[in-house]
C-alpha cells in the first residue's frame, strides 16, 4: 500500500518514506491511498489476543513495506513491558453500557505514549530503507507533555538521538523534573531563556539551516520529525479502537457486529481521526463524538461546516486540548472529498489567508453521518469529575472530564448505543485541578507532590509509579541557554566536534 499527500494526490510513496519524512515537500500530510478493509471474522480473531498481538494484525495492513519480524520486534519493545498493569489500553466499565478506554498506563501517564512508544522503532525501520542507515536526530520544542513522551519513546532506541528544548519558566515544576531527570544514552535536554515560542522558533531555525544539515551529514546523522502530523504517530492509535471493541466482545458486553460509540477528548484531531480510520476499515462504530473544552472550534465545524479560527484562545484546565488549529482535520477532509487535493488546497489556503473555510452541504452531511460534537467549560468539566467520582467511584483527569460531560449530554439527547469514553491522562497528572474538583477547592497541599499524596489519601487510588518515583530524584540536565546558543547546544549534546 502506498501513501499520497493531501496537497498533491499525484504523489505515491511508501509507508517508510512517509514516516521518515513526516510531512510532504509541498506542505501536505501523508495519507494512505486506499483504506484496508476488515470483517467480522477479523474482529472475532482479535478477541482472545493480547494488545501486542492485536497490533501485529492491524499495523501490517498499513505498513506493507515493513517485515513481519520488524513489526514483531517493534511492538514487543513498545508495548511489552513499558506500560503499568495488565494491559497497555484496558477498558473499564463505568455505568450501564458505558466504558472507559484508559490510554494512560504508559511511562508518562498520558495517551501520547501509545504512539510515541512505537514511532521511534518505525522510524529506525524507515531510516534503514530511505535514509541509507543514517542516525535519525529528533529535535523537539515542548511546552511540557510531548517532550517528555518523546524522550521516553526514543530513550535507548538504537539509531536515534533525541534533543528536547523547553522554556525554563514555561513548564510546571513536575514537568520540568520529568524532563531534567530523563534517563537514556541517546537523550539531551536543555532549558531555554524565554517562552515556548522562543524555543519553537529556535528549533525551526536549526531544523531548516543548510549549514547544520551538512554538518550532521558529515557525522552520518540527519533530522527527522516526531510531531503529531507524522503518519507514524497516527497509525499506532488505530490499534486501540479495535482493541477496545475486541475487549468488549471478549467480555460478552457486545455481540460481533454491534455498533458502539466512542467519545474522544480532542485537540489536534489525531486521536479521533484514528477512530475514523478504524470506522472506515469496517469497525462497527455508530458515532465518533468529538469533545472539546471552551476552545470549541471543532464543535462549530462538525455541526455547521464552518471552520473559523478567528476566535479567542482560552487557557483551560484541560491544556492539551487548548488548540485553535486542529492539523489532522486536513486528512479527514481530503478523504471525504474523495482524495481531491485541489479542493483541499483551496480550503486550507482560505484558512491561511482568511482564518476560515466552509465545506459544502454534501460534505457536511457525510461528516454528520460519522461525527457528533459537543463542548463544555471548566466549571462543567470539574462538575463532571466530581459527579463521576461520586456516582461511579471512578476518578478521571480534566481531559477525560470534558469527554464525560459531553458524552452524558449526548446520551441524554437520546442515543443509548453502547459507548466507550476515551480517557487520555492519569488524574494524577493534573492533581491540582482534580483535587480542586473533588473538594470544591478546599484542600491543604501546596506543592504538586503533596497534591498527589492528598489525592491518594482522599480516593484510595494509587498514583502511577512513574510520577511518584520522581520525588527526590536529582536532575541530570541543568543547562539553561539563550536562543542564540541553541545550535551550539545541539552539537554539544550530539557530541559533534567538527
Ligand atoms: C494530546 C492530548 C489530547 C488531544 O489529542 P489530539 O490527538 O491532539 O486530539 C487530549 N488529552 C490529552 C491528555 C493529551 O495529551
Amino acid at each position: 500500500m502506498n501513501y499520497t499527500s493531501t496537497r498533491n494526490n499525484r504523489l505515491s510513496v511508501s509507508a517508510s518514506f512517509a514516516i521518515a519524512n513526516g510531512i510532504s515537500a509541498e506542505g501536505g500530510l501523508f495519507v494512505p491511498e486506499t483504506i484496508p478493509q476488515t470483517d467480522e471474522a477479523f474482529l472475532a480473531s482479535l478477541a482472545p489476543l493480547s494488545y501486542t498481538e492485536r497490533a501485529r494484525k492491524i499495523l501490517p495492513l498499513f505498513l506493507t513495506d515493513y517485515t513481519e519480524e520488524e513489526l514483531k520486534a517493534y511492538t514487543a519493545a513498545a508495548y511489552g513491558s513499558r506500560f503499568e498493569g495488565p494491559a497497555p489500553a484496558p477498558v473499564t466499565p463505568l455505568h450501564d453500557n458505558v466504558s472507559v478506554l484508559e490510554l494512560w498506563h504508559g511511562p508518562t501517564c498520558a495517551f501520547k505514549d501509545m504512539a510515541l512508544q512505537l514511532l521511534p522503532h518505525l522510524l529506525t525501520g524507515a531510516a534503514k530503507r530511505v535514509l541509507q542507515g543514517k542516525e535519525s536526530v529528533i529535535l523537539v520544542a515542548t511546552s511540557g507533555d510531548t517532550g517528555k513522551a518523546a524522550l521516553e519513546g526514543f530513550k535507548d532506541v538504537a539509531g536515534t538521538r533525541i534533543l528536547v528544548f523547553f522554556p525554563d519558566k514555561g513548564v510546571s515544576p513536575m514537568q520540568k523534573l520529568q524532563m531534567t531527570t530523563q534517563e537514556g544514552n541517546n537523550v539531551g535536554v536543555c532549558a531555554i531563556e524565554g517562552n515556548f515560542d522562543d524555543a519553537q522558533t529556535g528549533v525551526k531555525a536549526i531544523f531548516t539551516d543548510a549549514g547544520v544539515k551538512e554538518r550532521l551529514l558529515k557525522n552520518n546523522m540527519c533530522f527527522s520529525s516526531a510531531n503529531s502530523i507524522n503518519w507514524g504517530r497516527l497509525v499506532p492509535q488505530i490499534v486501540y479502537y479495535f482493541s477496545a471493541y475486541a475487549d468488549l466482545l471478549a467480555k460478552g458486553a457486545i455481540m460481533n457486529g454491534d455498533k458502539i460509540n466512542f467519545c474522544v477528548p480532542t485537540g489536534n484531531f489525531g486521536n479521533i481521526l484514528a477512530g475514523w480510520y478504524a470506522r472506515r476499515m469496517g469497525l462497527p462504530v455508530n458515532k465518533l463524538i468529538c469533545a472539546s473544552n471552551e476552545n470549541d472550534v471543532l464543535t462549530e465545524f462538525l455541526t455547521t461546516g464552518r471552520y473559523n479560527r478567528r476566535r479567542p484562545f482560552h487557557t483551560t484546565v484541560s491544556p492539551s486540548m487548548d488548540i485553535l488549529i486542529s492539523s489532522n482535520l486536513e486528512r479527514l477532509i481530503f478523504h471525504l472529498l474523495g482524495n481531491d487535493s485541489d479542493e483541499t488546497n483551496r480550503l486550507f489556503a482560505a484558512l491561511k489567508e482568511n482564518g476560515e473555510y466552509t465545506v459544502s452541504d454534501a460534505l457536511l452531511k457525510e461528516i454528520k453521518a460519522c461525527f457528533a460534537a459537543g463542548c463544555c467549560n471548566d466549571d462543567e468539566t470539574k462538575a463532571a469529575i466530581k459527579e463521576t467520582y461520586r456516582a461511579h467511584g471512578y476518578l478521571c483527569d480534566t481531559h477525560t472530564g470534558v469527554a464525560v460531560r459531553v458524552y452524558e449530554a449526548y446520551r441524554a439527547a437520546g442515543d443509548a448505543t453502547p459507548s466507550v469514553i476515551v480517557s487520555t491522562a492519569s488524574p494524577y497528572k493534573f492533581s491540582k485541578a482534580v483535587l480542586g474538583a473533588l473538594t470544591d477547592g478546599n484542600f491543604a497541599a501546596e506543592n504538586e507532590f503533596d497534591m498527589v499524596s492528598e489525592l491518594e489519601t482522599l480516593t484510595g487510588m494509587p498514583a502511577p509509579a512513574p510520577l511518584k518515583s520522581l520525588k527526590g530524584k536529582t536532575p541530570r540536565f541543568t543547562n539553561v541557554c539563550a536562543q542564540s546558543e541553541m545550535e551550539a547546544q545541539v552539537y554539544g549534546l550530539l557530541g559533534i566536534k567538527d
